[in-house]
This record gives structure tokens, C-alpha cells and sequence, in this order.
């Protein structure tokens, strides 16, 4: 029993799913999370698609995007430029 089953970058909530891939798909149906394989598969399935798309305009399973953590880097990146170009002078 696995205790982060569907929950954001935890484990696929198709019981069955073997990928061992984190769940970064969400199902705005089920409001769980599953892995990339599984979410198309359910994206495919016409039923779903169908419902979807009635209730909430777009595809069941929307992959979620995650904080770039790398945002962080950039500025620091930056500072360092200005303190090189100052040093020419
Ligand atoms: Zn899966």
C-alpha cells in the first residue's frame, strides 16, 4: 500500500501501473494524480474524452506545470556579469 498513491509527484494511481513513473499528470475528473503513460491512455479513451471535454473544455488529464526552480540562478547569474564588467573599467 503505497501512501502517496495519486498525490502530485507520488505514485500512479492506477493500482495496476507498473511504469514507476511519478505522477505528474492531474485528472480533473478524479482529482488524483497519474503518471504520463496512464493519463494518455485515459486522455485517448473516446468516453473520456467526450466528458471531458463536456465538463470541462479540455482533455481529462493535464500535465501539471511545476515551479521552475531555476528562476533563481538566472538573477544570480546576472549580478555576477555586472561585477566582471565593472572590473574592465
Ligand atoms: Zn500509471
Amino acid at each position: 500500500m503505497q501512501h502517496d498513491k495519486g498525490e502530485l509527484n507520488g505514485t500512479c494511481n492506477i493500482t495496476a501501473c507498473k511504469t514507476g513513473i511519478k505522477a505528474t499528470w492531474y485528472n480533473h475528473s478524479t482529482r488524483k494524480h497519474y503518471c504520463p503513460e496512464c493519463a494518455n491512455r485515459l486522455n485517448t479513451d473516446p468516453f473520456n474524452y467526450r466528458d471531458a471535454m463536456r465538463m470541462f473544455g479540455h482533455v481529462l488529464c493535464t500535465e501539471v506545470k511545476q515551479k521552475n526552480e531555476k528562476a533563481i540562478n538566472v538573477r544570480g547569474y546576472v549580478r555576477g556579469r555586472q561585477l566582471a564588467t565593472t572590473s574592465h573599467r
